[in-house]
């Protein structure tokens, strides 16, 4: 049944996160009468890594088409309608693989054409859409009861709407960027590095981040090239022959490579439902994490590689990640790099997935769903254990680019140097950082880098960080925080004071964990928990706290359902 809803929507943002809240409305029986669509740059869709602010060329998205959201027009439609001669592998002839990687700027000018697909299908359907481009939202104050808002511009416009989605998406904030030359506080947007580089360079992280700054660095100061055999083989220039890179890293692994997977990721069928997650905190006060690995981690896996199950079976998770991580720290990170490169290939040519990989990967999506309703002890061991395993699995590095890597370590060009954690980087007086560190052998350095990239990726932001005044004054946002299951445990863990612990006044505990408070529908909580009916938020950045699986277009398309179910 149609159902007319009067009600006026704004967007605020308009990149992927925007697009799937459009495809969800238009999917959906919601109608409603007005969408603002508020993008602070020149277009719709490519939001920030799929255009110039996060991209050149050389970079790739780690999905290829099969594995895109569904849209109304597929991928292969699109680039049959507008062919493209700047990516031979997806021009006409090209032989269009559907498992290959997409580059993400061509991923962004098919989701630009896509946003207006949506756009011109809403007003078909007697939605009233106000698209306005190069108009920064400047600040959303509520009024009457809340129960509206009025949306403040760069351009003085004020604009009254009745619903909010936060679709802001990444934010990348300079420290040092501005002042300190040769100091880069992200590799973003890459067009900022425009020069060679005849000297060693560090880089911050050793993951996706890190490899984007890899690819745009190194084609500034050599060239790949495709040797017989088809591998590739990098030669610095002659003007920058004292060019390296050195990649520091905690962890001390590379990215895991994406294999095959199964087209539908099996999450769905092993993912918790609301309703399980409600009857399970009914019961226990908590969704408990231990329960989650077991039904959302080894049963599927247990259906899916039997054998694989059988040798983890009796681990808990500390067990698996002490078991997983010790297989990886036998092997040099380079060494490691290659065996999984030659796993991953026997993955894709027999189409067979790594099942423990994959569960994994459906795991860490999956977990969004019931992490809301953890206690901070679960939390906790989530992040130090499982996490730092989940984000080498997930990270999914094209084969494309691990042959670049392969190709400048080859090279001698880059090396991956593991540090400690109380490692740290400062600006020097003349340019660039002063990395300080200890190694793997417990030996202090002090290195000096003339150019320093900060690479480890988005960062969670906090309520502070909100440019959105008027929200934070009416306080309809507030901080996300877990409870402890006991008093005891956090009143021990409160002494350590990197661990954003506090007491509340019933002499109760509370872990920070980051971002902003939201219900399992994306809606905003204030302090006092109360759900803010109309102010939906699906920035990254600020989400990341409670869905530790925050990213990606899949996750801004079941995102975008759940608020469409309540809107
Ligand atoms: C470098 C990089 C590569 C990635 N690659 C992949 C990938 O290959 N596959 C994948 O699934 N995921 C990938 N991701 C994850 C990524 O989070 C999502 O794919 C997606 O970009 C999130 O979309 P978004 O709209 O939430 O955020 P964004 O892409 O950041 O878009 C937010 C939009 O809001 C606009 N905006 C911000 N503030 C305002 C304001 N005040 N007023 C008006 N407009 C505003 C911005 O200009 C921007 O257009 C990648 C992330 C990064 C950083």
């Amino acid at each position: 049944m149609e159902h007319i809803n009067s009600k006026i929507i704004a967007l605020i943002g308009g990149g992927p996160a925007a697009l799937l809240m459009m495809k969800n409305i238009i999917n959906s029986p919601l109608k409603p009468a007005e969408i603002y669509i508020f993008e602070k740059n020149d277009r719709l869709g490519v939001g920030m890594p799929y255009g110039k602010f996060g991209s050149n060329g050389e970079h790739v998205a780690n999905v290829s088409a099969n594995e895109l959201p569904e849209f109304s027009c597929t991928f292969e439609d699109y680039l049959s309608q507008y062919p493209t001669d700047l990516f031979p592998d997806f021009s006409i002839g090209g032989n269009f693989n559907k498992y290959q990687v997409i580059p993400r700027l061509l991923l962004g000018d098919y989701m630009e054409f896509q946003f207006y697909i949506y756009i011109k299908q809403a007003k078909k359907s007697g939605t009233k859409v106000h698209i306005y481009k190069n108009c920064p939202v400047q600040d959303i104050v509520p009024f009457n009861n809340n129960e509206q808002f009025k949306i403040l511009t760069d351009g003085h416009k004020e604009i009254t709407v009745d619903s909010v989605i936060l679709c802001t998406g990444h934010h990348w904030p300079k420290k040092y960027e501005d002042t300190v030359s040769g100091w880069f506080d992200s590799p973003y947007p890459p067009s900022k590095f425009a020069a060679a580089t005849n000297f060693p360079i560090a880089i911050r992280g050793s993951s996706l981040t890190a490899i984007d700054a890899v690819k745009t660095i190194s084609r500034l100061n050599g060239k790949y090239e495709v040797k017989q055999d088809g591998q590739l083989k990098y030669t610095v220039n002659t003007d920058a022959q004292d060019f390296r890179i050195d990649l520091f890293s905690t962890g001390g692994f590379l990215p895991a490579l994406r294999f095959h997977s199964e087209d539908a990721a099996y999450s769905d069928e092993w993912t918790m439902s609301l309703e399980e997650i409600y009857e399970h905190k009914e019961k226990y006060g908590f969704v408990d994490l231990n329960y989650v690995f077991d039904i959302n981690f080894k049963l599927p896996l247990k259906k899916k590689d039997p054998e694989f199950y059988a040798s983890i079976q009796d681990l808990d998770l500390e067990g698996f990640v002490d078991k997983m991580m010790s297989i990886r720290k036998e092997l040099d990170t380079f060494q490691l790099f290659k065996a999984e490169y030659t796993e991953a290939e026997k993955s894709i040519k027999r189409h067979q997935s790594v099942s423990w990989k994959e569960a994994l990967s459906a795991f860490s999506y999956a977990m969004n769903y019931p992490a809301k309703h953890f206690s901070a002890e679960d939390m906790l061991r989530l992040r130090q254990t499982l996490l730092p395993l989940i984000s080498i699995i997930i990270a999914s590095l094209p084969q494309s680019s691990y042959k670049e890597i392969i190709a400048l370590y080859d090279a001698g060009i880059i090396d991956l140097i593991q540090v400690d954690k109380a490692s740290f980087v400062e600006p020097h007086s003349e340019s660039g950082a002063v990395y300080h560190y200890e190694s793997a052998d417990k030996e202090k350095f002090e290195k000096h880098y003339q150019l320093f990239v900060d690479a480890i990726g988005q960062q969670p932001l906090e309520v502070s960080d909100l440019p959105f005044e008027g929200l934070k004054s009416n306080e309809l946002i507030s901080g996300a925080y877990l409870n402890f299951k006991s008093d005891v445990t956090a009143a021990g863990l409160i002494r350590n004071k990197d661990l954003p612990i506090v007491k509340g006044a019933s002499d109760n505990y509370f872990l920070n964990v980051h971002g902003l408070e939201i219900n399992d529908h994306f809606q905003s909580l204030t302090k006092y928990g109360e759900t803010v009916n109309n102010l939906f938020i699906m920035a990254v950045p600020f989400i990341g706290g409670l869905n530790p699986d925050y990213s990606g277009l899949d996750f801004c398309d079941t995102a975008a359902g759940r608020i469409v179910k309540v809107l």
